[in-house]
Order: C-alpha cells, then sequence, then structure tokens
C-alpha cells in the first residue's frame, strides 16, 4: 500500500487534513472503520477500513446502506493515512476536496477472511460495528467499471441487533394518537427536562412500513404524503425497516423560522402540477422530535431521552427530513433566544416520560407569543399611503371599565381595513369608552365598545400594555363584555 496518491493531491500546510506520519497500525484484529461525511461539492459518505496501515477509502454519494436502500454505489478512492480516521475540519476552497469533514460514524469491523486478499480480488464481506451502523456488508468490484464498486447490506434485519431488544414487540399501529401538551405560564430550568423549539407548522406522524411505503399523516388522520414529494425517498432516509415517528411539517422563511403563514401556500393542493411547483418555490421542512416504534418494537413505554437515543442512532441527515435539537436544563436561556430569534416559543419534555396518546402535563408548552380577544374602543386616522384606518385602539374589562391596552397597527390586509373601518363607523360616538383615554399622535375616532378582536403579542409592558401587537381577526362569536386581561396560566 502506498500513500503516494494521497501526498500528491494535496498541500499540507494549507489543508489542515493528516501528513502521512510513521504511526505503527493499530493492531489486526482489532480493525477500525470511520464513516466521513463531506460536503464537498455534493454530500457524499466516505467509507474508510483500516488496513495494512492505511485507510482504504471509498466516498459513497449515498449514505451507507439502509434497509430500503440495499445497494449503494461506492467510488474507490486513494488510500489515506491512519490518522485521517479522527480528522475532522474544513478543506479550504480552492484546494482538493473543498467542504467540511464530519465523522457521521466509527467503530470496529470484523472480516471472516483475509480482507486484503478478498479486495484484490474484488469481493471483501465487513461485519461494521459502528455507533449508529451496525451490520454485514459486502464490498463488490463492478468488473469493468475502474474505481466503481456496490456495497450491499446483506443482512437488513440485523442491521443493529440491540435496538431489536428495545420497547416491547408489538405488530405496527395503524395509528397512534398524537402526544399533546399542556401550555406553562412561564419558562424554567429543569434537569427532568429537554427543551425543544416549539414549530409553527403541521403536526405531522409518519409511518413507515416494511415494504418501504410511507404514510404521513396529520392529528385529524388526513393523509399528507403526497402534499410533499421532498419526501419522496424517506423510508431511505433511516436505518430501519418499520418505523413510525412524530413531527412537524413546516416551511421556513429567510432567515429559517417556521411560518404557518408559508406553510399554508402548500396545505390544500391537490394536483401533482401544482404540487411540484409550489415544492420548489416554497419547500418544507419535516423535523422529527420523538420515535414510537421501530421494528416490531414498541416504544412509547420507553423515556423520552431513551427514544431521542434510538431516533438519532437510525436517523440519517436529509436536506428536507431534520431531527430537532433537545436541549438538556437550560429552559430560561433557551426561551430568551427563542424569543429573540423570533420563534412560537418552546416546549419542555419530560425526560423519564412515556409517550402517552393524550394531552399531558409531560409535555409543556411555553409560548412566546400570546394571544387574547381586545374591545376595539376606536380608530385613529391612516397616515402615507394607509387607506381607511392606522390603528386600532384596544381594551379590556376590569369592574366594569374599559382599561386601555394599547393599539395595534398591523396584521390587517387590505380587505380587512375597508371591512373593518365599515363596521366601526356606525359606532362612531363622541364619548370616550376607555375609564382612562390614551393620547394618541394621530386623530382619534371612537367608538362604542362593542367589537372583538383576536389579537397576538409577545407580552405586556411594566405600563400594561401589548408590546409587538398584531391583529388576528375579528371575533364574532364574543360578547365585548366578557373581554378581561388573562393571565397566562397552565391550560387544564
Ligand atoms: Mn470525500
Amino acid at each position: 500500500m502506498s500513500l503516494g496518491e494521497y501526498r500528491r493531491r494535496r498541500r499540507f500546510g494549507v489543508t489542515p487534513e493528516p501528513e502521512p506520519g510513521r504511526r505503527p497500525p493499530v493492531g489486526e484484529e482489532r480493525r477500525r472503520f470511520v464513516i466521513q461525511k463531506h460536503d464537498a461539492t455534493h454530500i457524499h459518505y466516505d467509507l474508510r477500513l483500516e488496513l495494512e496501515g492505511v485507510l482504504r477509502s471509498w466516498a459513497c454519494p449515498k449514505c451507507l446502506a439502509t434497509p430500503h436502500y440495499r445497494k449503494k454505489l461506492a467510488v474507490q478512492v486513494e488510500d489515506h493515512p491512519l490518522d485521517y480516521i479522527d480528522f475532522e475540519g474544513v478543506i479550504p476552497e480552492g484546494e482538493y476536496g473543498a467542504g467540511k469533514v464530519e465523522i457521521w460514524d466509527r467503530g470496529t469491523y470484523r472480516t471472516s477472511r483475509d480482507p486484503a486478499a478478498a479486495l484484490e480480488k474484488g469481493v471483501l464481506t465487513v461485519s461494521l460495528e459502528g455507533e449508529k451502523v451496525r451490520g454485514e456488508f459486502t464490498l463488490v468490484h463492478m468488473k469493468g467499471k475502474g474505481r466503481n464498486w456496490l456495497v450491499l447490506l446483506n443482512k437488513p434485519d440485523e442491521l443493529d441487533p440491540d435496538l431489536a431488544r428495545e420497547g416491547t414487540a408489538a405488530p405496527m399501529p395503524a395509528r397512534v394518537v398524537p402526544m399533546q401538551a399542556y401550555q406553562a405560564p412561564a419558562p424554567f430550568d429543569s434537569g427532568e427536562h429537554l427543551f425543544q423549539i416549539k414549530f409553527d407548522g403541521i403536526r405531522a406522524l409518519s409511518y413507515l412500513d416494511g415494504g418501504g411505503s410511507l404514510s404521513i399523516r396529520t392529528r385529524n388522520q388526513k393523509e399528507q404524503a403526497f402534499r410533499y414529494p421532498e419526501l419522496a425517498n424517506f423510508g431511505k432516509m433511516f436505518l430501519a425497516r418499520e418505523m413510525v415517528a412524530d413531527g412537524e411539517i413546516v416551511a421556513l422563511d429567510e432567515r429559517g423560522i417556521s411560518r404557518f403563514q408559508l406553510l399554508q401556500a402548500r396545505m390544500n393542493l391537490t394536483g401533482a402540477r401544482e404540487i411540484k411547483q409550489a415544492a420548489a418555490t416554497t419547500p418544507i421542512r419535516y423535523y422529527l422530535f420523538d420515535l414510537l416504534y421501530l421494528n416490531g418494537r414498541d416504544l412509547t413505554g420507553l423515556p423520552l431521552a431513551r427514544r431521542l437515543q434510538i431516533l438519532e442512532r437510525i436517523f440519517i441527515p436529509h436536506k428536507y427530513l431534520r431531527r430537532t435539537e433537545s436541549i438538556a436544563g437550560e429552559g430560561e436561556a433557551f426561551f430568551r433566544a427563542a424569543r429573540e430569534l423570533g420563534l412560537e416559543g418552546i416546549m419542555a419534555k419530560r425526560r423519564t416520560a412515556p409517550y402517552r396518546q393524550r394531552r399531558s402535563r409531560d409535555w409543556l408548552k411555553i409560548k412566546a407569543v400570546q394571544e387574547q380577544e381586545f374591545v376595539i374602543g376606536g380608530f385613529t386616522e391612516p397616515r402615507g399611503s394607509r387607506t381607511h384606518f392606522g390603528a386600532l385602539l384596544l381594551g379590556y374589562y376590569d369592574g366594569g371599565r374599559l382599561v386601555y391596552a394599547g393599539h395595534v397597527g398591523s396584521g390587517f390586509s387590505e380587505e380587512a381595513l375597508a371591512r373593518l373601518h365599515a363596521l366601526m363607523l356606525p359606532l362612531e360616538t363622541a364619548g370616550k369608552p376607555f375609564a382612562a383615554p390614551p393620547a394618541a399622535n394621530e386623530r382619534t375616532h371612537w367608538i362604542r365598545p362593542e367589537l372583538v378582536a383576536q389579537v397576538k403579542f409577545s407580552e405586556w409592558t411594566q405600563e400594561g400594555v401589548l408590546r409587538q401587537p398584531v391583529f388576528l381577526s375579528l371575533r364574532q362569536d364574543k360578547r365585548a363584555r366578557d373581554v378581561v386581561r388573562e393571565e397566562k396560566s397552565i391550560a387544564v
């Protein structure tokens, strides 16, 4: 084996990759392997097997092997030095293989015969024992295809024997009722909880069966898979044969924040062509945050923290399929960061809790955004190009007095401005409805306090007015008299 080609392609001192050294090889009986995720021109996975003092290497365009995708192309590349087994870093622009390299999996491998001779013949069977990948694979040289090899997964059912003992044996469920959260009034720190982002999208459970077919269903069991062609290869993105996972489908804004309004453009499309076009302009992401069933085993009785470990083990990162990160302990700091970013809020989940198919206090949602109804007590004149009115003056009742709560000037469509204005004009009155009327910069029209608006906002200020209020809708089902200031409380 020679490292000449490895050396020839690289400028050491420029690339952070290791220069071949003279370290003696680790004993032959415990050979190591690594799979490095390499974000070069294309994302690929580099499989490297320790053998005779070097790392025999293959670049695999797809992840090594998943049960629904048993045959993968592997392009043999130059041998790498043993030190490369620990390499992670960024190869600079302009250098060979420029891009980020990270270790995706590593461990040891066994072979049944002389591996160097087997490679020479073009057929090598290896048993990988990694943190993610465990199973028997055969590398086959494609005759007459130069450096092209195939990686075959030999026994998909034995991919990870440890996982076959998790949870309890059960047939795959046809339907799981999604676990739901109660609301908590404020963020908190807790070693007993894992904190996750609260998404502003559609809750969706996915069911992957042994034949590789996928169903993604909302809370009311409506099929969604056809709507999101981004997830067509879903089944091939897991080291799993059968599974049920829980998550949320979202559309992200330019800052990477999930926005329900963006997703609305995708939610009701049915025509294949429309769907394809929308997928190109407004792609979705599917964030998985729980794993309920895997390869014949019901995992719902396991602690959350364990379910998440298993999910991580079988998960292969993908452009459209993500795994929600969990933050341990530091709920308050995480909440502040979430609020700064403009996120909906956070979830706090008890790490020891099983998955319950109902609403449970083991899951809490802590919203960075609040909403409630307010009485409309007046409106201001429009400014600039604005039509009809500028802002609504809002209040709530406290012991028969209408207390001013601030004004809301955003969230109105052109149509809403016109409709609200038409509803308010007949209510105009000289008398001021508020107990302590606010001073406004613009000319104010007072109206009889009969209309009720639904408004979202980030918080109440010390002075008792709304911060960052946004108009959502008019509430025709609510009586103005019943509108009071709602304290955040745990819903029951
Ligand atoms: Mn590579």
